[in-house]
């Protein structure tokens, strides 16, 4: 059997946002959209805009692109850390 080839939607396929162009995991997540570098183009890349998704830089492309995917997930850490840090502390009301 063949093995299939690599198509261009296996880069929104995995668990975490990737180059749409050199297909990179070492992404900048912007807080802004630059002005400077290039949008990625692309119905799929409008389509998650739309969806909220954010907006990454790939340094080595030099191309910006939307992903809804979460690279590492700091909210979630810190939750998760909030969240033990709570159920470690004595249970005592607030502090005075
Ligand atoms: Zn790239």
């Amino acid at each position: 059997m063949r093995k299939p080839e690599p198509r261009w939607y296996a880069l929104y396929l995995g668990d975490y946002p990737r180059c749409p162009r050199c297909g990179t995991y070492r992404l900048t997540k912007l807080a802004a959209r630059d002005k400077i570098d290039p949008m990625n183009k692309g119905p799929l890349n409008f389509a998650q805009y739309m969806w909220g998704a954010d907006l990454y830089h790939c340094r080595y492309c030099r191309v910006q692109f939307y992903d809804v995917r979460k690279p590492v997930a700091p909210e979630a850490k810190e939750k998760a850390a909030a969240a033990s840090a709570v159920t470690a502390a004595p249970a005592g009301g607030e502090p005075a």
